[in-house]
């Protein structure tokens, strides 16, 4: 997939010495690609979208009729908090070594803080960041680039807005018909 400097720019880190606050880095010399600071805050914001999926009380969680872009059924009923989760676990599994899944684990599931993590993994605490980063970073490019259907961008995993759907929708004319006055 191509990423572009419209899509990477709101992601980027303005601060990020790689980047300068652009998002692409140049890997060739004619090709960019996805600054780290871009697919580290596309991971979490998927992640902060998980936990919150996760806490939700289990009453608040919707069934949506959901476009599937199937050829013979278009839509389908789903939970899509729930496939959210199950998406993000599996993906994470998928992904990761044994070694960085413990990792992974540690911090991002069980919360520990850096301190219980390096002591616990026996860690110095600049490997621990590396890896960790290093972690991240391969989440958050996967959850974009992932076949048919990305975790990111969350609106088009959540409501079923493609960009071509959005794109064929007609801007709308001018402002909205006033309702004539209801009789009292
Ligand atoms: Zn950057």
């Amino acid at each position: 997939m191509e990423w572009t400097r419209s899509e990477t720019l709101g992601l980027a880190l303005v601060q990020c010495t790689t980047c300068h606050g652009l998002g692409l880095r140049m890997v060739k010399r004619d090709k960019e690609a996805p600054c780290n600071c871009v697919l580290r805050s596309i991971f979490r914001a998927c992640f902060r979208r998980f936990r919150k999926c996760v806490e939700k009380e289990k009453h608040l969680s919707q069934c949506t009729f959901n476009f599937t872009g199937g050829r013979e059924r278009s839509m389908s009923w789903g939970r899509k908090d729930e496939e959210f989760v199950a998406d993000f676990l599996l993906m994470v599994r998928r992904l990761l070594s044994d070694d960085e899944y413990r990792i992974f684990r540690f911090h991002h599931l069980l919360g520990a803080d850096w301190r219980l993590c390096t002591m616990r993994l026996k860690m110095d605490r600049g490997d621990f960041f590396h890896s960790l980063y290093k972690i991240e970073a391969r989440l958050g490019k996967a959850f974009r680039e992932v076949e048919p259907y990305g975790l990111f961008p969350l609106d088009e995993y959540f409501n079923g807005t493609t960009r071509e759907v959005v794109a064929s929708v007609p801007p709308r004319q001018g402002p909205a018909p006033l309702r004539p006055p209801m009789a009292a």
